[in-house]
């Protein structure tokens, strides 16, 4: 069994993007610039935004936090994604979800100009990913597919079988395990809430891509001998032994269905880390564009 070392991987990349960055500053170019939008003080979020600022620093990007408060009116939000898609200072931004109930996320999603759409979530990128067209990819599903590539994980003529349906993981997810090339020329089955026999599913699949968000969903019992296992979900559960009061967890019972794997990602550790590395190869690219 091999751990997929999502750890090991994403500072792989963060050096790979580090040195392209000090060619950058050699030729006296300007740097990648990302931005982040952050709406309210939900723990969680911050926590991922301010490990996103900090990837930043580590890899000689420019970074902005543009903090707003839980009352924020759609209308001001809008603002100031208009504020940033016209700034040419900026080559690529995010709006960290979720938004409070008084916003409406598809208003807030597709105002973000495609170019700077480093999240890869506007409707135009994400039409030209099913098309297999050159764009950015959701940060997740790339950091999944970097993964496979860089262990040389066979995907070609294998079963995956994709839990969860969500439009930043499962869904595109699922797409680009079928597209043509590698990693993908899989046989995809997306699954969601309403499937029925679902351990009849999983027993059936080469991979696994689980990404609900239940603790422990997937067991040894679910998966065959060999079956390839990436473990998307993250979740908080109270642990008081913790200095902070709780412990991250995944959607797989890993110490059990890591002694049937091939392949598998621990959490933390695997498919997390992999996300902000993508987030910023998407930024460096969002950069070369502009440099167009
Ligand atoms: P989400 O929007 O929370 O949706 C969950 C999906 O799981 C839905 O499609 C739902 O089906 C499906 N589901 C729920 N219960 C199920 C069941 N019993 N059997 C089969 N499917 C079931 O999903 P998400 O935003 O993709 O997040 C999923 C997990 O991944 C969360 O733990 C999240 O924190 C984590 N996550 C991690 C990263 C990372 O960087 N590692 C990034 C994003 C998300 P319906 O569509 O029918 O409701």
């Amino acid at each position: 069994m091999t751990i997929l070392d999502g750890k090991k991987v994403s500072n792989d990349i963060k050096d790979e993007i580090a040195a392209e960055v000090k060619k950058m500053q050699d030729k006296g170019e300007k740097v990648p610039h990302l931005a982040a939008i952050i709406v309210g003080n939900d723990g969680a979020s911050l926590t991922y935004v301010g490990s996103k600022v900090k990837a930043c620093e580590r890899v000689g990007f420019e970074s902005t936090l543009v903090q707003m408060s839980n009352t924020t009116s759609e209308i001001e939000l809008l603002e100031k994604i208009k504020e940033l898609n016209e700034n040419p200072e900026i080559d690529g931004f995010i709006v960290q979800l979720p938004l409070p109930k008084q916003i409406n996320e598809q208003k807030v999603l597709l105002a973000v100009n495609p170019d700077k759409d480093v999240d890869g979530f506007h409707p135009t990128n994400f039409g030209k990913m099913a098309l297999d067209m050159s764009t950015f990819i959701p940060a997740t599903p790339f950091g999944i597919l970097e993964l496979l590539d860089r262990y040389g994980v066979e995907t070609k003529g294998k079963h995956t079988v994709v839990i969860g349906r969500s439009h930043i993981v499962g869904r595109p997810m699922s797409i680009l395990m079928g597209r043509k090339g590698f990693p993908g020329n899989s046989t995809v089955t997306l699954t969601h809430s309403h499937t029925k026999n679902i351990t009849q599913i999983t027993s059936q699949a080469d991979i696994i891509i689980s990404a609900l968000g239940v603790p422990n969903f997937l067991k040894a019992e679910m998966v065959k001998d060999d079956v390839v296992v990436i473990d998307v979900g993250i979740t908080r559960v109270i642990d008081e032994s913790r200095p902070r009061g709780y412990k991250i967890v995944g959607d797989v019972d890993f110490a059990n269905v890591s002694k049937k794997a091939s392949y598998i990602t621990p959490v933390p550790g695997g498919v997390g880390p992999m996300t902000i590395a993508m987030l910023l190869k998407n930024t460096l690219l969002a950069r070369e564009q502009h440099k167009l």
